[in-house]
């Protein structure tokens, strides 16, 4: 047998030519000179065929990806290296070299292969969303018999702010698209339910109050077959502060505090802490506010009553003894609350305390 080529006899031959001819008119790799890739001009996403993809990745590092990525070897290339340089940038067009080093049956082989790398800039589908006020959730403040303060919606507008901050790196559509302030309290369009749900959370964490939520039907999306529905989340600010009274089941307790889940109250008789869960809410009734506690002293104290004088009649009132009052003394400034007609001490009178 002889190569065709150069005319060397007693060799194998590849493709019908011998083995040097081979190499030297093998190639490591195949690329197109020009390659097109498309990038959200907002958040840098990638478009693979026809899916949007999160990329955290500079323009010049998806430009190299991209070249790799065009890249095809033929399977008698062992050992291939590539190395991609930028050598030009003008406006969105990337020049490129690719660097090609490998061997070809058993011989190294190095090529240089120019590429163009042009960027279209288009919108990916979340950003094109955000930028048409799109929205999939409402977050509705409100306040129960009562505008919501201004304090308590500069709280909650703070907490929106930095939470959706702190979302948006991993959700893009953790955005607001819009704040409105109505009649009733001020409305939160969050791009997403997920962002919406975990944005109310917070909110409720620190302000309490009552969640609910009402989605309503939209439309139906015809390409996935699917009934759209956006979500409102409404939170009702309760109609009580801390260190105000109110009753439940016949209990009548102060309150202490409260979370994203129950209230805590001091009981006005037995002075226990005790709890209600926020869906218990409709069944609590407010029955004095904190600014209705007054000053009154101990005027007489026998081994059954301790007597005082009524803050506002200056009548003396009776008033029965038990563990929590006993220690009081004659003389002693103590708080008092008048509640359905009966006064209770609620305890010696610290200057600034309640
Ligand atoms: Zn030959
Ligand atoms: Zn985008």
């Amino acid at each position: 047998m002889f190569c065709p080529r150069c005319g060397s006899e007693d060799e194998d031959l590849y493709n019908g030519i011998c083995k040097s001819c081979f190499v030297k008119e093998a190639q490591l790799i195949n690329i197109p000179s020009d390659v097109e890739i498309t990038i959200c001009a907002h958040c840098n996403s990638l478009l693979k065929g026809i899916k949007w993809e999160d990329s955290e990745l500079a323009e010049e590092d998806l430009v190299k990806i991209a070249v790799i990525e065009n890249v095809e070897t033929p399977n008698y290339v062992d050992n291939l290296e590539l190395l991609v340089d930028i050598l030009t940038v003008k406006g969105s067009n990337y020049e490129c070299m690719v660097h090609a080093n490998g061997t070809i049956m058993g011989i190294s082989v190095s090529e240089d292969h120019r590429v163009n790398v042009k960027i279209k800039r288009s919108m990916c589908p979340d950003c094109s969303r955000y930028a048409s006020g799109y929205f999939e959730s409402v977050i509705q403040i409100r306040a129960d018999k009562r505008f919501p303060s201004s304090d308590e919606l500069q709280t909650i507008d703070d907490i929106i702010r930095t939470k959706t901050g702190a979302l948006s790196v991993k959700n893009r559509m953790a955005y607001i698209s819009d704040v409105s302030v109505i009649k009733e309290g001020v409305d939160y369009y969050v791009g997403s339910y997920k962002a919406a749900r975990k944005l109310s959370s917070a909110i409720k964490d620190v302000m309490g109050g009552v969640m609910q939520e009402s989605p309503r039907l939209v439309g139906r999306d015809k390409s996935r077959g699917k009934d759209l529905y956006r979500i409102w989340i409404s939170i009702r600010l309760p109609n009580f502060k801390q260190g105000d009274f109110i009753k439940y089941e016949g209990h009548i307790g102060q309150v202490k505090g409260f979370d994203g889940r129950k209230i805590l109250l001091k009981d006005l008789e037995s002075s226990n802490i005790w709890s209600v869960m926020w869906k218990e809410y409709n069944r609590i009734k407010v029955i004095a506010r904190s600014s209705d506690i007054k000053i009154t002293s101990i005027t007489s104290k026998t081994p059954k009553f301790i007597q005082v004088l009524h803050p506002e009649t200056y009548q003396p009132v009776d008033i029965e003894i038990n563990d929590r009052i006993s220690d009081l003394e004659i003389g002693t400034e103590v708080k008092v609350l008048e509640i359905e007609g009966i006064l209770y001490i609620l305890g010696k009178y610290k200057n600034n305390a309640n």
